[in-house]
């Protein structure tokens, strides 16, 4: 579960504040609001944020 680095709670994925933007998913700390993270969204098309040569 991931912990907020500001206020040091822990909540499930579920717990947290979500916000939608095109491609990413951005996810929030519901006590302070701080962000805690952002996911790519599945089914969107990747973006590029590391090379993954062979
Ligand atoms: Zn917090």
């Amino acid at each position: 579960m991931p912990t907020c680095h500001h206020c040091d709670a822990t909540h499930t994925a579920e717990e947290l504040t979500r916000h939608e933007r095109p491609g990413v998913v951005l996810v929030h700390c519901p006590d302070c609001d701080c962000l805690l993270g952002r996911y790519r969204r599945h089914g969107d098309a990747p973006e590029t944020d590391r090379l993954r040569e062979a």
